[in-house]
């Protein structure tokens, strides 16, 4: 490939990468001077594009030209006025530059980092304006717009931990998104820990730490969601250890969300955990039916729907598990409505909701308790008793999880069979399960034959 035509192609994928105006603005006038696989040496106008490509869209060039080389170049820039653009062009050049120099990307467009050097956009719904704060958040909405307000000082790191569908994701994005709108220059990286994770092997694999590293420690404000997901990367977990302590004693903000408190993060290395309890520790608890309701009412809004009162209470009602299955159902009964072009009403609801709701086969607490105990040859007292043995954990959360599937028994009732054990407990065992399932093909395979043998045993 000749040169000139390596370069188009990496202006191709830089095209796929960025919004069209910084397109326009910052690529259009770039011109290859000496490009190959290995080095990309490309003339800009002048200095003003030279700092902006440098500070913002090196990690970007460098993905681009590896999308098409299958290598990642070392890029370096030079200003060439003279030899590559006419004097006019370059001074309309320089007018363009220095307006978007002074005017950062703007605000409502806030641009986030991935850790691979990508530009990442938050969802426009993730912000503090549409999260309804109850008793259950508090703690996290609080601290989450503190360490916009004063970042590193605060809670350093902020770790907010709780199960699927609570509003880890949003709170995080939210405060992103404030951050950026409050600093819109400062260099913000936003990931979620599977990605940092994938990124880093790769960079392992390529031989290309080093840049990998580079792009994480001049970072003022690092998010990283879902972190529980370190857990099974060990040589992840060291890097990200050296990344933490830089931006920490550089007194840069971190923010880490968790399917559970860091202590209880399987198989994380002690110094992490020590580390995550460093600042604060907070967590999401399913909300309550007041927050419930105004959620439902507030998503409504915002979908334009009217939502009849005895409606809107009936989904609070009934879906008591997280805010995503609450937003699923209201999705539905508003799906089931035009669909069947009636009106929003009580029936309709129901009806929109009943495969929700209608029993599966009866099963009882107890039948799970009873196929689980057999299977894991633990002792069924043992399951329902209140002390901790080891032993029993998993075989209990198994049983949590499949009572969570099989019977619509009440998070309180379940709890309550199994040693009195209150709702999150029963929560955590449920989505801890579910996320061991994920990557366990021993665990899928007992669970569904004891599935099975219910679902035969059932009446
Ligand atoms: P998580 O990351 O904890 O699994 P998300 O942040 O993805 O959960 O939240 C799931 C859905 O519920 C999202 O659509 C989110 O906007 C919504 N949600 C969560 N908490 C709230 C809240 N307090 N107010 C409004 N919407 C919420
Ligand atoms: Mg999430």
């Amino acid at each position: 490939m000749a040169h000139g035509d390596l370069w188009q192609s990496v202006l191709g994928e830089i095209e796929k990468r960025v919004r069209r105006q910084q397109f326009e603005t910052w690529f259009r006038s770039v011109r290859a001077a000496d490009v190959t696989p290995a080095r990309l040496c490309l003339a800009v106008p002048n200095r003003f594009y030279k700092d902006w490509l440098e500070t913002y869209y090196i990690p970007v060039i460098k993905e681009s030209a590896e999308a098409v080389t299958g290598v990642a170049p070392e890029v370096a820039l030079a200003v060439d006025s003279q030899a590559a653009f006419s004097a006019e062009e370059a001074d309309e050049a320089e007018r363009d530059a220095a307006e978007a120099y002074e005017t950062p990307p703007p605000a409502n467009e806030p641009v986030a980092r991935l850790t691979s050097g990508a530009e990442y956009r938050f969802s426009p719904n993730n912000v503090f304006e549409t999260f309804v704060v109850g008793p259950a958040n508090r703690l996290c909405h609080a601290a989450a717009m503190a360490v916009v307000d004063a970042p590193g000082k605060a809670y350093n790191p902020l770790f907010i931990h709780g199960g699927v569908g609570l509003g880890k994701t949003h709170l995080l994005q939210a405060a992103c998104r404030a951050y950026l709108a409050k600093n819109p220059r400062a260099r913000l990286v936003y990931t979620s820990c599977e990605e940092f994770v994938n990124d880093f092997v790769s960079a392992l694999q390529r031989g290309d730490v080093a840049a990998f590293r580079q792009r994480l420690r001049d970072v003022d404000f690092m998010v990283i969601d879902d972190i529980h997901f370190l857990a099974r990367a060990e040589r992840t977990q060291e890097e990200f250890f050296h990344t933490f302590n830089s931006l920490y004693n550089a007194h840069k903000q971190i923010t880490l969300s968790s399917d559970s408190a860091p202590a209880e993060i399987p198989s994380l290395e002690e110094r992490l955990v020590s580390r995550f309890k460093w600042g604060l520790v907070a967590r999401l608890d399913p909300p309550a039916y007041e927050t419930r309701l105004a959620i439902v009412n507030m998503k409504s809004d915002l979908r334009g729907v009217g939502m009849p009162k005895d409606v809107s209470e009936y989904i609070a009602r009934s879906i008591d598990t997280n805010i995503r299955e609450l937003e699923g159902a209201l999705t539905r009964v508003i799906g089931y409505a035009a669909l069947t072009n009636r009106p929003i009403g009580l029936p309709l609801a129901q009806e929109a909701l009943r495969d929700l709701m209608v029993a599966r086969p009866s099963v009882s607490i107890e039948d799970i308790a009873k196929v689980v105990s057999a299977r894991y040859n633990v002792k069924l007292s043992d399951l329902q008793g209140k002390r901790r043995l080891k032993s029993v954990a998993l075989p209990r959360q198994i049983c949590m999880h499949i009572a969570r599937r099989m019977t619509e028994y009440s998070l309180e009732e379940i709890g309550g069979f199994f040693g009195g054990r209150d709702h999150t407990t029963v929560l955590y065992a449920d989505d801890k399960v579910a996320q061991l399932v994920k990557r366990d093909t021993r665990l899928r395979a007992i669970l569904s034959e004891v599935e099975a043998e219910l679902t035969r045993n059932a009446r």
